[in-house]
């Protein structure tokens, strides 16, 4: 299981810190890796990327 990074993206780079296993990059949309992605179970209560992002486009895969 993972979360997905939509259209939505506008880029501005707030989940890529946030993400406690490195799973996101940067890009004109950022990605997330979907083997890496835990949806932060084991670190956070909530998927770390979808709190923080302003545009609401980290989601389900
Ligand atoms: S849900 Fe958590 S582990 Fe997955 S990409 Fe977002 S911050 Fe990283
Ligand atoms: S926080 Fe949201 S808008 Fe910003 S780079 Fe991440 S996915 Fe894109």
């Amino acid at each position: 299981m993972a979360l997905m990074i939509t259209e939505d993206c506008v880029a501005c780079g707030v989940c890529l810190p946030e993400c406690p296993v490195e799973a996101i990059s940067e890009g004109d949309i950022y990605e997330i890796n979907p083997d890496t992605c835990v949806e932060c179970k084991g670190h956070f209560d909530e998927p770390k990327c979808a709190e923080v992002c302003p545009t609401d486009a980290c989601v389900p895969a």
